[in-house]
């Protein structure tokens, strides 16, 4: 999918063009940002150097995500979530264990609610619902593949080069191009940056037993291992219709053996972690590898700049969190840019931007903390540790208001929440 209508989002002076918002990365936070901003006239291009046939084909990402419902919420409101529904297996219950000890925590959606936990979709099928609902947006257009290769900065906005040889002018430059953001190391950002020394396995499994809706995550000392729920698949490939999601995350040394393996001594080790719960299994599809870090973006902000999702915070999958963090900073910029235009002002401005810093900050902060110490106090196998975690489980488990506390968390509802995350146009 390349540009398809030459005015569709900007107005054309000379060899310029104009756009309100240039985003780059059309990654889902790049593209959840355009849609966001479609219903208030603001015009966006978003630039992704990645050709859309490429990360639309099945054998380009294998993971799935798992959405909290804040997220759910926002992809309802951005019209995106009807396109995703029929493949999304809800969250109904959350088990928590620590290796192999009987001690386990439980969560059960009805405690704090009647809305699942969240809901879990293949990126394969997010990234066409994002793609299908761009191309119906008018005020927007995806430049794929295409890179920015020059981006001045002056008071009155910013002039964008593209490798095609086009020039865009725009208020706000967003960087959404992930970890390794060239627009934020061109801006001057730094990041302060640790590795895990983990990998994440990925592939999808078939099972005798159905999931339930219910979430595991077991934690082993070389990391954790999540099995996620996933709509059934009666088409017959394979011996079962119910299937689920692995992130299997290992020490990066041993991640590649383990990858190496043949489909019976692999699935044998994926058995000697998950147990029987699930019955007996297949791997279905392909295996993925994922090497893990923590990345986080000393500003949110710079002059007429604005970072979202992995651009500005990159965490351990171990919660399953880095997208629906990503959702929220969308959540919040997109708003604070439609008030700032409704009201007359730059959206660019330095004020407009200091209050998407201040909204996202804590946010972001609590979370990094949040999963940096969960991998930390669990991917080990120092006894002292096991025991205070056994303990927290069991505390946790044992005081209902401290297990509701975590619950919202995990459904993403706490702080001072987006329109879009209420369900609210902007
Ligand atoms: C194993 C694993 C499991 C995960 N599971 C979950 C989960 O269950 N729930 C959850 O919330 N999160 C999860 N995450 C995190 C989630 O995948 C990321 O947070 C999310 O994909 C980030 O999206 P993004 O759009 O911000 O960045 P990216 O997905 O990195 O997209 C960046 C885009 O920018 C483009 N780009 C890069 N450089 C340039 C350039 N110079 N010019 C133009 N374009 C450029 C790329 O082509 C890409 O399209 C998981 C992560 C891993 C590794």
């Amino acid at each position: 999918m390349g540009r398809q209508d030459g005015t569709k989002a900007g107005i054309k002076h000379g060899d310029t063009e104009s756009v309100d918002l240039l985003i780059v990365g059309g990654g889902f936070s790049g593209l959840a940002l355009a849609i966001a901003v479609e219903g208030s006239g603001l015009t966006a291009a978003v630039v992704d150097r990645a050709a859309p046939r490429d990360v639309l084909g099945a054998d380009f990402d294998g993971r799935t995500c798992a959405f909290a419902d804040a997220s759910v919420r926002i992809l309802e409101a951005l019209e995106v979530w009807p396109d995703m529904v029929a493949a999304a297996a809800p969250i109904n219950d959350i088990r928590v264990c620590d290796g192999h000890s009987p001690l386990f925590l439980h969560y059960d959606h009805r405690e704090v609610g009647d809305r699942p936990f969240g809901h879990v979709v293949e990126n394969l099928v997010t990234r066409q619902a994002l793609y299908r609902r761009l191309e119906k947006c008018s005020h927007a257009t995806l430049e794929a593949p295409a890179e920015v290769e020059s981006l001045q900065f002056a008071d009155d906005g910013v002039t964008a080069r593209l490798s095609d040889g086009r020039c865009l002018h725009t208020a706000l430059v967003v960087a959404a191009d992930g970890r390794r953001s060239q627009t934020r190391q061109s801006a001057g950002i730094r990041v302060s940056e640790s590795a895990y020394h983990q990998t994440s396995i990925v592939c999808s499994i078939a099972h005798e037993h159905p999931h339930k809706g219910v979430a595991i995550e077991c934690f082993y000392p070389a990391g954790p291992f999540a099995v996620l729920p996933m709509v059934d698949d009666a088409s017959g490939g394979a011996s079962w219709p119910h299937r689920s999601s692995i992130v299997w995350s290992e020490g990066s040394q041993l991640a590649p053996r383990l990858l190496a393996l043949d489909d019976a001594e692999f699935t044998a080790e994926l058995r000697r972690r998950l147990g029987d719960t699930l019955g007996d299994l297949e791997v279905t599809g392909g295996r993925w590898s994922y090497p893990l870090g923590l990345l986080r973006a000393e500003s949110l902000t710079a002059t007429r700049l604005a970072l979202v999702g992995d651009a500005a915070h990159g965490m351990h999958p171990i919660a399953g969190q880095g997208l629906n963090l990503g959702l929220r900073d969308v959540a919040a910029l997109a708003e604070v840019i439609v008030e700032a235009r409704d009201q007359g002002r730059d959206i660019g401005g330095g004020e407009v931007l200091e209050r998407y810093a201040r909204w996202r900050r804590f946010d972001v902060m609590i979370l990094i903390a949040v999963t940096d110490g969960l991998t930390r106090l669990f991917s080990n196998d120092v006894a002292p540790l096991r025991l205070l975690r056994d303990a927290g489980l069991a505390a946790v488990n044992g005081v209902p208001p401290l297990k509701r506390f975590f619950m919202h968390h995990a459904m993403g509802m706490v702080g001072d929440l987006p329109r879009l995350m209420r369900g609210q146009a902007l």
